[in-house]
């Protein structure tokens, strides 16, 4: 009892002052939005801050992806200051308010559960926190956000950051620590694992010793985690514009297996690794770009070498091609869901991608002109590519639908290619 008092007592986090002069942080740099919503705030008597990712990036000299703003006014009272807002969320408000196309959201500040909660039965039997939507005041909310670095206050106003966990010289020194005790805040919560991992490959900080030390051994507290949860974590670690890292990170601490089932299997097969390397590298090069990117197609790429495998067995056991693709589509499909829900809209396409696969192979007739035309040829094309760069296929196949999609109409009958189903043996007739 006294030992959590006085752990309390040295542990209470000190607020650091930190002023323009020391963090340079431009306030052009800053949303016109997210200034107009914290000065709004302000104005009716509330505090308010651009909190999280936003700081952290603009410090960085990055571009922020998004601006968020927390405030101590409730959700209601944001909602009655702002015209066009609305409340999203039912156990955890936020309120979205809008200005022109931007949005900002806007997050009353919260505390994270304390020991009695977790008694209260808060968590899972693992855990894991299940209820996390009780509002606190700024220093709670600072210390209930993952790493230092997430955790700065910045206001456009006074332009000065308010900094409770030291992020801004973690910052500086190019680390990325949890606050509290690692192990504690990743039972709480394992997707911070993953967190940890992206924010490391993508803002190039190294994982603080002991934040990093947890991982090896809880890296199976993912498999408490909700599919739903995992695949939007997952799905942000693989958009991160740092993919490759990000995947070579999880291998490296062991977080691969169990987390994507197909991936154990895949990057552990040379071809497999290959063809997922290169879907990764090129993902993260249109990132780099600033070009669209598509879930689908990521996730078909990560996939593909499962189907093959499963369409190989299929066929083996005497399956025709087309329904042995279909079947083999459907039972990876199924065997990932339980793991890392892919959503329905991503699944669709991903079938498509898959399907197209096998008619760049029917390059006679009719048949190469009607692909062409199909709404997905492109990134069943470009997935072609990536089959042919890993070495999965003949380079020429890929060059072929290069040369016919860039032809002149007329040219194009003159390059068709005699069906190269594989044509039934003559009976030989027999010997004498
Ligand atoms: P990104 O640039 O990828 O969006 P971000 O830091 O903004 O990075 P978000 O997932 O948008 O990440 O979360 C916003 C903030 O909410 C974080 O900066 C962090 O302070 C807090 N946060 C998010 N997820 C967690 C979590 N699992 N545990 C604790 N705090 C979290
Ligand atoms: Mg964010």
């Amino acid at each position: 009892m006294i030992r959590k008092f006085l752990k309390r007592v040295f542990d209470k986090p000190k607020r650091v002052v930190i002023p323009l002069s020391q963090h340079g942080i431009h306030k052009e740099g800053v949303s016109s939005c997210a200034r107009k919503v914290t000065s709004s705030l302000q104005e009716a008597g509330f505090s308010a801050f651009i909190v999280g990712g936003a700081v952290r990036d603009l410090l960085l000299g990055k571009r922020p992806k998004d601006f968020d703003v927390a405030t101590d006014a409730d959700p209601d009272e944001v909602r009655a200051i702002f015209r066009r807002s609305r409340i999203i969320g039912r156990r955890f408000r936020l309120v979205h308010v809008m200005c022109g196309a931007d949005m900002i959201e806007v997050s009353t500040f919260r505390r994270g559960h304390s020991p009695e909660e977790e008694e209260d039965g808060r968590t899972d039997a693992h855990g894991r926190v299940l209820a996390d939507n009780v509002f606190g005041n700024q220093e709670e909310d600072a210390q209930r956000r993952d790493f230092t670095v997430n955790a700065l206050f910045y206001d456009p106003s006074t332009q000065e950051i308010l900094d409770y966990h030291g992020g801004f010289s973690d910052l500086k020194a190019g680390k990325l620590r949890m606050i509290g005790d690692p192990a504690t805040r990743y039972r709480e919560d394992p997707v911070r694992m993953l967190r940890a991992v992206r924010f490391a490959a993508k803002l190039g900080l190294k994982l603080d010793r002991h934040t990093e030390a947890p991982i090896k051994t809880m890296g199976e507290l993912l498999q408490h985690v909700p599919a739903a949860r995992l695949f939007e974590e997952m799905l942000k670690l693989l958009l991160s514009g740092h993919s490759v890292e990000c995947i070579l990170e999880l291998r490296r601490a062991g977080l691969h297996h169990g987390l994507l089932p197909m991936l154990d299997v895949i990057l552990e097969q040379p071809m497999g690794e290959r063809f997922v390397m290169a879907a990764l590298k090129n993902t993260d090069e249109r990132i780099a770009q600033d070009k669209p990117v598509s879930p689908s197609f990521l996730f078909a790429s990560l996939l593909w070498h499962e189907v093959l495998s499963v369409w190989k067995a299929a066929k083996d056991k005497g399956g025709k091609p087309y329904p042995a693709l279909f079947q083999a589509m459907d039972q990876v499909l199924d065997a990932q869901q339980e793991k890392l829900a892919i959503p329905r809209r991503y699944t669709a396409t991903m079938k498509e991608i898959w399907s197209l696969q096998l008619r760049f192979m029917q390059r006679s007739g009719r048949r190469p002109y009607l692909l062409l035309e199909h709404p997905r040829f492109r990134a069943a094309y470009d997935f072609l590519l990536l089959r042919c760069e890993s070495g999965e296929i003949e380079q020429e196949v890929g060059a072929w639908w290069e040369a016919f999609q860039n032809a002149e109409s007329g040219a194009r009958e003159g390059m068709l290619i005699a069906d190269e189903a594989p044509k039934r043996r003559r009976r030989r007739r027999p010997r004498a």
